[in-house]
């Protein structure tokens, strides 16, 4: 006999986990199938931590080689262990996974361990265990995998995606990445702060495509004064293991070889296997699975959030679809504003925006004002030995509603969330203005930033 659940949830990442616990606040029973035996999806095994793990490690590496010493701190020999380096993310992984078996022990949740397949809207099979699950609801949450390009043969060893960059046993001599995307730059950014000499390749003529223009290049230039190498405007043909080696062939350049190349060329939704077409389901074009803004797929009581559908594919878009979507089944009600989701490059510096970059403005023809500060006049930035960047804030021309902000700053994640919070609440750049923030702060930038869209910052 099938078991049966109200709601069932394939996919236990950031989008799966949190629907399911969601719907259990609600007093729903719940099931989860996830195919790893570790919950957390791609965020928590094999993305958002390790990789921040790394960058925070490596940040330590290079504050102790480069900046110690300018506080009168003088460090006589500063080593790698690169073995513990991995350890200590590894450890930090295996504690958060478990932090989420107690989320749906207490929530008491339903773990299914396998691959899930539909047979019908209402019922799943876990692939291998043979059970079959029946339920009122199913929320695809499968996320997604590395995408790669047409010439490039990955081999997981010489060849790889971010999942092998985040494992390197050793430091590449010299390592060539693929894609000048938040994941390359941030991965680029760890092995060439631990001596890997780094080449990026991007097809497009400049870095981030994401983000706003003149943070982006100003990024470029930072990031070129670190050492990494950009060669933009570069159309990769091939890659492929050669020995202990690897050659990459772009057109109309003469062939590269590094001892590691990371691909990553953006990620494609994870549909394989989920058996869509026994239910009736199509993907569009880019293989995300179509929904409404309720999370509704074409399927009657069938619904699908995070990574496996539209929108940037980020950790905490997911989780607040996982949010709604839990919402909208137990209440009728569950939204996402999608004009305040954050997006943040966890590089040094790190890169951070809320809204709309001026170029979607300009095109979308909306009126808008801009204010910019510079970090070399925050007196915080100036104790924390690190001026570089500034903060954007646009704000519409007429109603002086907040439309975007952007931050280039080795804080610039953690100083985003008061321009989303200010874009959530439907603030002007006068209110963020008029708000009292602490002195001395990073987030006073932010403030000026805002007073100078009408030409009154302080301290510029
Ligand atoms: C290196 C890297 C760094 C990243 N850094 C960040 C960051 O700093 N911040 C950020 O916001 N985002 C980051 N991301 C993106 C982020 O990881 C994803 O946006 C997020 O994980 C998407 O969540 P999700 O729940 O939709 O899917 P996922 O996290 O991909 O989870 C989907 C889960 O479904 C499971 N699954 C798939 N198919 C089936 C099936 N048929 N049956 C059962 N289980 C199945 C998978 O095993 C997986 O565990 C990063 C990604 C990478 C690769």
């Amino acid at each position: 006999m099938a078991t049966s659940h109200d709601v069932l949830v394939i996919g236990g990442g950031p989008g799966g986990y949190v629907a399911a616990i969601k719907a259990a606040q609600y007093g729903l029973n719940v099931g989860c199938i996830e195919m790893e035996k570790v919950l957390g999806g791609t965020c928590l095994r094999i993305g958002c931590i390790p990789s921040k793990g790394l960058l925070e490690s490596t940040e330590r590496l290079h504050q102790a080689q480069n900046e110690f010493a300018d506080h009168g701190i003088n460090v006589s020999s500063v080593k790698v262990d690169l073995a513990k380096m991995h350890a200590r993310k590894d450890k930090t992984v295996g504690e958060l996974a478990r932090g989420i078996d107690e989320l749906f022990r207490r929530s008491k949740i339903t773990r299914y361990l396998g691959v899930g397949r539909f047979l019908s809207p209402s019922k799943v099979t876990v692939v291998g265990t043979g059970e079959e699950i029946q339920a009122k609801h199913v929320i695809i949450a499968t996320g997604s995998k590395s995408a790669t390009l047409p010439g490039i043969e990955l081999d997981g060893e010489r060849v790889g995606t971010s999942t092998e960059a985040l494992n390197y046993p050793e430091v590449p001599k010299e390592m060539i990445v693929i894609g000048a995307g938040a994941i390359g730059l941030e991965l680029g950014s760890v092995w060439q702060r631990l001596g890997a000499k780094v080449t990026v390749l991007e097809y497009l003529d400049r870095i981030l495509p994401e983000m706003d223009d003149e943070i982006a290049a100003s990024a470029l230039r930072i990031f070129t004064k670190q050492g990494i190498i950009f060669k933009l405007g570069s159309r990769v043909t091939s890659a492929k293991k050669d020995g202990r080696r690897a050659i990459v062939t772009c057109d109309g350049a003469p062939p590269m070889s590094a001892d590691r190349v990371l691909v990553s060329v953006g990620r494609t939704p994870n549909t394989e296997g989920l058996g869509l077409e026994v239910i009736g389901i199509e993907t569009d074009k880019r293989g995300r699975i179509p929904t409404n803004e309720h999370f509704q797929t074409t399927v009657p009581g069938v619904y699908a959030i995070g990574d496996v559908i539209a929108g940037p594919m980020l950790a905490h878009k997911a989780e607040d679809e996982g949010a709604a979507v839990a919402e909208f089944i137990a209440t009728g009600y569950g939204h996402v504003n999608y004009m305040a989701i954050p997006s943040v490059v966890y590089t040094s510096p790190e890169i951070a925006s809320v809204g709309f970059t001026e170029k979607q403005l300009q095109e979308k023809e909306i009126p808008f004002k801009k204010g910019k500060f510079p970090f070399i006049a925050n007196g915080r930035a100036k104790v924390l030995g690190d001026t570089s960047g500034m903060v954007k804030v646009l704000a519409h021309a007429e109603t002086d509603r907040l439309l975007g902000v952007h931050i280039i700053n080795n804080r610039a994640g953690d100083l985003i969330a008061e321009a989303t919070a200010a874009i959530e609440f439907a603030a002007t750049a006068e209110d963020v203005a008029r708000t009292t923030h602490a002195h001395p702060t990073l987030p006073e930038a932010i403030k000026e930033a805002a007073m100078a869209v009408h030409n009154q910052a302080i301290h510029m």
